[in-house]
């Protein structure tokens, strides 16, 4: 499919401005380049505009609002729209506790952001087996009106936004760090503020995590229903499921979950690692996905809104991408410590932006910086690393194009008979050590050439295998550390 066609569907779909942000994001590639503005350095005697400033208006707004319920100001800049998301989200029911516990929505209120909910989940391999889970990833979120009641509390509190800012460097003082802003509209403007929250996603020069899953879809009408594999079925979500085997290096995986009546959320996605390079463009993946959608689910599709970006994930194999100040902080995709497996940064975000809020005041109260740990992680992330990089770089070679789905058909037939409550903690980055070791073990039974297929540390070079020693050493003491 030519590309003028492709971005003719996505603009009749999703409009200009969202065709704007997908050419945007493709010209970034996947690897933005860190070449900063010179910004002039902050002196000691200057007040500070804001306490906080959020570079990046996406899902990461959940920290404004409570940061502003604090009493601290807060402003936030986006090089487009605030609280305009190209995603559709979903998510384990128990993983949406924060947003009440925060106090920004009440149970009923939550409730009315769910547009669908699964009896189960399904990950299906091609020329494997189907392994169904129960209460993982069985929420579907109206993503477009979450981020808009996001921003309506937001403002309420007194947030600014300011829209059309994009970032284009910033410099630390001695008290507060200056940010420099290009406006859409053509000039220049800067602001200074105590403590930045660098969340630009991907785009973020700063965003260095090894890995990246350019995905593409959206929501889709004229689906067939039914329970055959290529229908939908509004009682199940399609968790990862592939429908061949590994092609020009890449092994592509679909997502499809069921929202409003007749209306089902398909992506499309693979893993790569993360390089500066135009290789991995969403508009030639959207062709891709119209070309294949066929063999994943049958109908007459149409595309009602488009959905795309660049998932980045950190295999933890490779140096934690960094803030380049003590007063800036990275959060949501730009710090990269969701899971590199499962690429859930809405989950991860859940489990964040509370206590990660909290961190901040604490540490503004105190002038500590750099603050801390502000983004949540789990020791069972520095293991799963190594399965998603193994995705990343299969073998081109034609008679080993079945080797992702046959270990991955391995690994999720071990999970399911481990029983649902392991299966489905290791999807929501629960499974303790002792488990994951007995994980491994399983597919080592069944599948004893895993450690041979598994040559994914040779191209990472000889840090890779102790610095996964070392995560899973972790990983196992960590209900000892616990106590
Ligand atoms: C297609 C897709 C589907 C997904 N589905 C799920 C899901 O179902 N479940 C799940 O758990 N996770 C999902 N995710 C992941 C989740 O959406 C992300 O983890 C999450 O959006 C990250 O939030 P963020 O605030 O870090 O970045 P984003 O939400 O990407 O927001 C980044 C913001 O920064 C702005 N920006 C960029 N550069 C600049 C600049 N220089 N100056 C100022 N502003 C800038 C952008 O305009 C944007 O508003 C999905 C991701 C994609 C791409």
């Amino acid at each position: 499919m030519r590309l003028d066609s492709l971005k003719a569907r996505v603009r009749e779909a999703g409009g200009p401005e969202l065709l704007e942000r997908l050419e945007w994001l493709d010209a970034q590639g996947t690897r933005p380049p860190v070449a900063p503005r010179l910004v002039g350095r902050p002196d000691g005697k200057l007040r500070p505009d804001f306490d906080v400033v959020l570079a990046g208006g996406g899902l990461s707004l959940l920290y404004a609002p409570v940061l502003a319920g604090f009493g601290l100001k807060v402003g936030v800049f986006d090089r487009a729209r605030a609280a305009v998301v190209h995603r559709e989200w979903n998510i384990s029911g128990s993983e949406l506790a924060p947003l009440t516990d925060s106090g920004l929505f009440t149970p009923s209120e939550v409730e009315s952001l769910i547009v669908a909910r699964y009896e189960r989940g399904v990950c299906r391999w091609h020329g494997g087996g189907e392994y169904p889970v129960r209460g993982v990833l069985d929420h579907a979120i109206d993503a477009g009106r979450f981020l808009s009641e996001v921003r309506r509390r937001a403002e309420l509190r007194g947030v600014s936004f300011h829209e059309g800012h994009t970032l284009v460097g910033l410099r630390e003082g001695p008290h507060c760090v200056r940010l420099l802003f290009e406006r859409a509209g053509g000039g220049w403007g800067d602001v200074t503020a105590r403590v930045v929250l660098d969340a630009r996603g991907a785009s973020s020069p700063h965003a260095t995590a090894d890995l990246i899953c350019p995905t593409v879809g959206g929501v889709l009408s004229g689906l067939k229903q039914g329970r055959a594999p290529d229908e939908v079925d509004p009682r199940v979500g399609d968790i990862l499921v592939t429908t061949e085997g590994v092609e020009g290096g890449r092994q592509y995986i679909w997502e499809g979950f069921p929202g409003r009546a007749g209306e089902t959320t398909v992506y499309l996605f693979y893993y790569a690692r993360a390089r500066r390079s135009r290789e991995h463009g969403l508009l030639p993946l959207y062709g891709r996905f119209f070309e294949r959608l066929g063999r994943y689910k049958r109908g007459e599709p149409r595309l009602l809104r488009p959905t795309f970006g660049y998932i980045p994930g950190w295999s933890r194999l490779t140096p934690a991408p960094r803030a380049p100040e003590r007063r800036v902080v990275l959060v949501g995709d730009a710090a990269a410590r969701h899971s590199p497996l499962t690429c859930c940064g809405f989950g991860g975000m859940m489990r964040s932006f509370l206590p990660g809020s909290r961190a901040l005041a604490e540490a503004l109260s105190r002038e500590r910086f750099p603050p801390g740990p502000i983004v949540h992680d789990t020791p069972l992330h520095s293991v799963t690393g190594l399965l998603a990089l193994s995705m990343a770089i299969p073998s081109r070679a034609p008679e080993r194009r079945d080797e992702v789905n046959h270990l991955l058909d391995t690994a999720f037939a071990v999970l399911h008979s481990m029983g649902n409550d392991c299966y489905a903690a290791m999807l929501k980055d629960q499974l303790e050590g002792r488990d994951f070791a007995r994980f491994l073990a399983g597919i080592a039974r069944r599948r004893p050439q895993v450690f041979r297929e598994l040559r994914t540390l040779a191209h990472t070079g000889p840090f890779a295998l102790a610095r996964w020693l070392e995560g899973f050493s972790r990983l196992l003491l960590n209900p000892f550390l616990a106590r």
